[in-house]
């Protein structure tokens, strides 16, 4: 039998954004467990907002687990909070009740700021540094500095090990500010691994004595860029059959349920999507080929291909649950009929 050192991942009860808590229990078997074997466990809900302080146990129920590259024999066990009758979702627990679908696939686009000292990474104590251009994708002391390349790469390294999809790097329009890239295939697997990379992300650089800003448009009104979280998606009749017709009902549904979508892309999405800087105007739907400045992105391989692959939605941010982006997508894909609509036109 060996220790494994078991670290219970969940999102608390903040609004409206959640943070990631964890703590670690040991228990004892003869090979890394499955998930069928990591047991319930309670933490203190009056200490991360999700009960009162006089009747105060939460349950932790595991749903997803994987090796912990930074510990020896450890698992990050990622966990939906429950009530205490433990199969009960605290009204916190939005992945219990989201809409999933295995043959559809989601690649989120993770942009964020690294932070010290209460300013992004390579800000100068007072002002601002040289403006916006050679930043993104740029290479250099004097365009990245001389530690955030070496933790984005200790990031991409942690994560391959755990079993997340990561699928790529880059940094970034704003100084102090990058990108990775999560694909996962249905929403809780997707959204899982991008709850994962976060708190990788945010558990590694803690040595640095740097933090992740998450927020959506940290430098406010200025000309620097805001932090998105495009997320890209393809069901299987997306992949498969598409067609223009199918494609133009869809982004009809996409229109008429704007708020919805807007409700759960991240807070503040008014301060980033402005029109300005690759973004389309939070309340006016739009879409179109290769266009970074709309709302939806149709890649030229999609257009070139009889409307078939998948879609860019440029709205999501930083900040937003991917549980509840990857959900409201599918809801609305679900509106639009499939083979009816592609045969009547
Ligand atoms: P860009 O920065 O040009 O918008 P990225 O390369 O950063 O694009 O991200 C593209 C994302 O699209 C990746 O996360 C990738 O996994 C995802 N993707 C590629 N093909 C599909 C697909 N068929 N369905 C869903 N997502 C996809
Ligand atoms: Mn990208
Ligand atoms: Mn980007
Ligand atoms: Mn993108």
């Amino acid at each position: 039998m060996t220790k494994y050192k078991l670290e219970y991942i969940w999102l608390d009860g903040y609004t409206p954004v959640p943070n990631l808590r964890g703590k670690t229990q040991i228990k004892e078997y003869s090979a890394f467990p499955d998930l069928e074997q990591l047991p319930l466990w309670s933490f203190d809900g009056s200490s991360t907002m999700q009960a009162e302080g006089h009747s105060s146990d939460c349950v932790l129920k595991p749903v997803a687990v994987y090796p912990d590259p930074a510990r020896t024999n450890g698992a990050l066990v990622m966990c939906e909070v429950m009530m205490p009758d433990g199969v009960t979702p605290h009204s916190t627990n939005k992945r219990a009740t989201i809409l999933d679908d295995p043959g559809a696939w989601f690649g989120f686009e993770q942009e964020y700021f690294f932070y010290k000292d209460g300013r992004p990474l390579g800000f100068p104590t007072a002002g601002y540094p040289a403006p916006q251009g050679p930043y993104y994708t740029g290479v250099g002391y004097k365009n990245v500095g001389d530690v955030a390349r070496k933790i984005v790469e200790e990031h991409l390294e942690l994560c391959l090990a755990a079993g997340i999809n990561h699928e790529g790097i880059n940094a970034e329009v704003a100084k102090g500010q990058w990108e990775f890239q999560i694909f996962g295939k249905g929403s809780k697997k997707a959204a899982d691994e991008m709850w994962m990379a976060r708190y990788l992300l945010e558990r590694l650089t803690e040595k640095y004595g740097i933090d992740i800003e998450y927020h959506c448009k940290p430098l406010g009104d200025t000309d620097w860029n805001g932090s998105g979280m495009h997320a890209n998606f393809s069901t299987s009749y997306m992949r498969e059959v598409g067609g223009k017709p199918y494609f133009e009902a869809l982004m009809a549904a996409f229109d008429k349920n704007i708020m919805d979508h807007i409700n759960v892309y991240g807070p503040d999405n008014h301060m980033r999507l402005t029109g300005k800087h690759e973004t389309a105007p939070w309340n006016k739907f739009s879409y179109g080929v290769a266009d970074r400045g709309a709302s939806i992105r149709v890649p030229h391989s999609f257009a070139n291909n009889g409307y078939k692959g998948y879609l860019e939605d440029r709205r999501p941010n930083s900040q937003g649950d991917p549980y509840q982006i990857a959900s409201q997508i599918l809801k609305t894909i679900s509106e639009v009929p499939t083979g009816a609509v592609a045969k009547a036109a």
